[in-house]
């Protein structure tokens, strides 16, 4: 399932040139992006990045200054929230708390003037969709937090919409609810066959059920792409330091092109990267690296002194499936390295203040151009 690969496939929704200002603040900035039908899709960026705005232009809650949003091939633009086939999930504590979760799940079909007989039968389904068949006749405040959850789902999920939206969705739950939920959303997606679209600014959440993650910044999409290639490569420094951790040095371009890129860095050593990019020779750059692809040995490594450094063993941190390690380097910067308890040998291999080399492949990390 990857119709983005595909030059040929049509976006099941599309924003065009989106702009949307209040006053003369601008909130999302003439952004462009496509949807694929039966995709999860994720919007991610910090508090005030326009994420929300986008998700309610979509909902028809807010309209957009200027620029189109089709969806299945129409123009949104004039057509009433309750007339579009979308339908947005909001948190639990939007449940009627006088009703009960039946009554709270038909209330949209209620409203649509659904015929007794097909109600019912909707509702019937959608509290098994959710597992909530023993829990009918409750009203929420007779429900865990994860319960009231899976009502609200049911309910904006009981129109049949094409699309679902969902902003924020588990914040209101503790960790280890909002990791099972992320699940639950996960294989509904799946079962229904329907577009998702969550809006969120917890980076996990996005990586963990999302096809694809939009990361915003200021109004505008800075990277489109799968949770593994935003991790990986990266497209900017502002995506390279939002998702997950990463180390960055910094220095000047000392040779360029046939393949290859090489920095001397502030850090007092050169970086050697393979990359297709010609930046210019003096120009400053900056190499992003995650934690886990730095290792960390004793012995100077055989390709010292590029790409390897000498440092000390600063701090050691057990996480229990991985230990992570701060080691400074002579030059004060401080590098973030982590491995996996599972893989290591039994004998502990570092101790504080141990010095030690950090070193890495050329094509571990990418190059920052900015
Ligand atoms: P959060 O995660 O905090 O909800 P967000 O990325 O979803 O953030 P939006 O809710 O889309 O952000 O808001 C984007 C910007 O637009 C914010 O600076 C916000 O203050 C502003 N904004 C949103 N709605 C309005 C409004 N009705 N009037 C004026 N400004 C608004």
């Amino acid at each position: 399932f990857a119709p983005w690969t595909d030059p040929s496939a049509k976006p099941f929704i599309a924003f065009k040139n989106i702009t949307k200002r209040f006053g003369n603040f601008t909130a999302v900035d003439d952004l462009s992006l496509n949807i694929y039908h039966r995709e999860f899709f994720a919007l991610l960026g910090a508090s005030g990045c326009g994420k929300s705005t986008l998700l309610r232009m979509l909902a028809g809650f807010e309209q957009p200054t200027s620029g189109e949003i089709i969806l299945d091939g129409t123009d949104l633009a004039g057509t009433p929230p309750y007339k579009r086939p979308v339908n947005m999930m909001f948190q639990s504590y939007a449940l009627f708390p006088h009703m009960t979760v039946e009554k709270n799940i038909a209330f949209g079909l209620e409203q649509d003037g659904m015929a007794k007989d097909e109600m019912a039968e909707r509702v019937t389904q959608m509290l098994k969709l959710v597992k909530l068949e023993q829990f009918a006749s409750r009203k929420p405040n007779q429900l865990s937090g994860g319960q009231r959850q899976r009502v609200a789902l049911a309910r904006s999920l009981a129109k049949r919409p094409k699309v679902l939206l969902l902003d924020e969705p588990l914040g209101a739950l503790d960790k280890k609810l909002r990791e099972e939920t992320q699940f639950e959303l996960m294989d509904l997606q799946q079962t229904l066959g329907l577009t998702f679209v969550v809006v969120t600014h917890d980076q996990e959440e996005a990586m963990t059920m999302a096809d694809r993650i939009a990361v915003m910044s200021h109004g505008k999409v800075v990277q489109v792409a799968t949770p593994a290639e935003i991790y990986e490569a990266p497209n900017c420094r502002f995506v390279a330091d939002f998702i997950g951790d990463v180390n960055i040095f910094d220095g000047k371009v000392t040779t360029s092109g046939n393949g290859a890129v090489e920095i001397a860095v502030d850090s007092g050593f050169t970086i050697r990267i393979a990359a297709p990019d010609t930046p210019a020779i003096g120009s400053t750059a900056g190499f992003a690296i995650r934690p886990e692809k730095i290792r960390v040995s004793r012995a100077a490594p055989a390709n010292t002194p590029v790409n390897a450094a000498k440092g000390e063993i600063w701090d050691i941190g057990y996480l229990g499936d991985m230990t992570v390690f701060h080691i400074k380097l002579a030059s004060g910067q401080f590098v973030r390295t982590s491995s996996l308890n599972a893989q290591r040998s039994v004998e502990d291999p570092f101790t504080y203040d141990q010095d030690v080399w950090v070193s890495f492949d050329q094509d571990a990390g990418v190059l920052l151009k900015d």
